[in-house]
C-alpha cells in the first residue's frame, strides 16, 4: 500500500476539501518537500476564487517551508534534509530569452505555485528545484513562510529601487505587505514615511520603524510628502488605483511609484505629473530566488519579521476567510502536524 498525506484542495471555486493524497516521487527537475508551514496570501484568491484558468482540484499556497525528503534525478545543488522555501514563482526554465537575459521573474515558461501546480496547503508538495529558496537555520519555518511572498515582494522592490541611504521612501498601506515594507525600508537606511487611511495606525507604523506617519484620510498625502522634501520611492502596497493617483505628486523629480498591490481600479494621473519632474510609475512582481535567499538572510540579520497568526492545516478555510476579510494581523500561517502514513505504519 502507498504512503499518503493530508492536503487541503480547492475542489471547485470557493470550496475547500480535506483529502488524503498518495505520495509520489519528484519529477527529474523537482524536489519533494515535507511541508512544515505555509502562509496564506491574498493571491491565493487566484486559486480559491478561480480567477486564473485553474484545473481543479488544486492545492493553493505559495509561502511554503519544509524539508526536502526526495530529490529528482537531474537536480543539482539541493540535498535531502535541507530546509527550503517555495514562493509564488514556481521556477524559471533557464532556456527562454528572458531567462537567458537574466530576467528569471519574467521567464516565459514559469508556473505559478498553487495555480498551475499544487502548493503548500498540504503535508507534502513537489517543487521545481530552480524556484527554491534557502531558509536560514536560525529562522523558524513559521517565521520564514510569509517572507517568501510578502517579504520577498517588498524587499525586492526596495532593493531594486533607485533610493539610496537617507532618501525619503514612503510605504503606502500598512497591512500584510506594508508592515514588512516599513521594516525593510528602515533597515535599508531610508527615511521612512508610512501612509495609511486612519489615525489609529500611527503607533504601529512608528513601532515598525517609520520616522513619519501620514494619515491620508485627514491630510493630502502628496502635499505631506512634498513637505518632507518629496519621496524618492513610493512603495504602493494598497490595492487601490485611487491611492496611487493621489500620492503620485508626492514624488520628488525622478522619483518612482512602485505598485505591488493588485486591484481592479484604474490609476489616473495626468501626463504633466509624469513629464514635469520625470516621475515614473511601475509595477514589480515578487522576486527571483537569489533575492529571496537574500531577503530571508537580511530579515534574520536585521530582525525584520512578519506579525503572524498561526492555524492548523485543517483550519485552512477559516484562515483564508479571515485573511480575505482583512481581519488577519497581519499574516496567517498554516502549520502541519504531520500525519503522513508510511506503508509500514498502515500495515501495522
Ligand atoms: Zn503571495
Ligand atoms: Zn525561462
Amino acid at each position: 500500500m502507498s504512503a499518503t498525506y493530508r492536503a487541503i484542495e480547492v475542489s471547485k471555486p470557493g470550496q475547500f476539501a480535506e483529502v488524503r493524497r498518495t505520495l509520489v516521487d519528484p519529477g527529474s527537475d523537482q524536489v519533494r518537500i515535507r511541508v512544515e508551514a505555509c502562509g496564506v496570501c491574498h493571491s491565493d484568491s487566484g486559486t480559491v476564487e478561480g480567477l486564473f484558468p485553474i484545473t481543479f482540484p488544486r492545492v493553493p499556497g505559495h509561502e511554503a517551508v519544509g524539508r526536502i525528503d526526495a530529490v529528482g534525478s537531474e537536480v543539482k545543488g539541493w540535498a535531502v534534509g535541507e530546509r527550503v522555501g517555495v514562493g509564488f514563482l514556481g521556477g524559471a526554465c533557464g532556456y527562454c530569452d528572458l531567462c537567458r537575459n537574466g530576467d528569471l521573474v519574467n521567464c516565459k515558461n514559469q508556473e505559478f505555485t498553487g495555480i498551475h501546480s499544487d502548493g503548500g496547503y498540504a503535508e507534502v508538495m513537489l517543487a521545481k528545484a530552480s524556484g527554491l529558496m534557502r531558509i536560514p537555520d536560525e529562522m523558524s519555518s513559521v517565521d520564514a513562510a510569509p517572507l517568501l511572498c510578502a517579504g520577498l515582494t517588498t524587499f525586492s522592490a526596495l532593493r531594486n529601487s533607485p533610493a539610496k541611504a537617507g532618501d525619503l521612501v514612503a510605504v503606502l498601506g500598512i497591512g500584510g505587505l506594508g508592515h514588512l515594507g516599513v521594516q525593510y525600508a528602515r533597515h535599508m537606511g531610508f527615511e521612512v514615511a508610512a501612509i495609511s487611511r486612519d489615525a489609529d495606525t500611527a503607533p504601529l507604523a512608528k513601532k515598525l520603524g517609520a520616522h513619519h506617519y501620514i494619515d491620508s484620510a485627514s491630510t493630502d498625502p502628496a502635499a505631506a510628502l512634498q513637505a518632507l522634501g518629496g519621496a524618492q520611492v513610493i512603495l504602493v502596497t494598497a490595492a487601490s488605483g485611487a491611492v496611487v493617483s493621489e500620492t503620485f505628486k508626492g514624488l520628488r523629480p525622478n522619483g518612482v511609484s512602485v505598485v505591488l498591490g493588485v486591484g481592479p481600479e484604474p490609476i489616473q494621473n495626468s501626463t504633466t505629473d509624469l513629464i514635469f519632474g520625470k516621475r515614473k510609475l511601475e509595477g514589480a512582481l515578487t522576486g527571483d530566488p537569489a533575492t529571496g535567499d537574500t531577503a530571508l538572510r537580511f530579515s534574520s540579520l536585521s530582525g525584520v519579521s512578519a506579525m503572524i497568526e498561526t492555524a492548523p492545516l485543517e483550519q485552512a478555510a477559516d484562515a483564508y476567510a479571515k485573511m480575505m476579510a482583512g481581519k488577519a494581523r497581519f499574516r496567517m500561517v498554516l502549520t502541519m502536524n504531520n500525519s503522513i502514513t508510511s506503508p509500514a505504519s498502515e500495515a501495522a
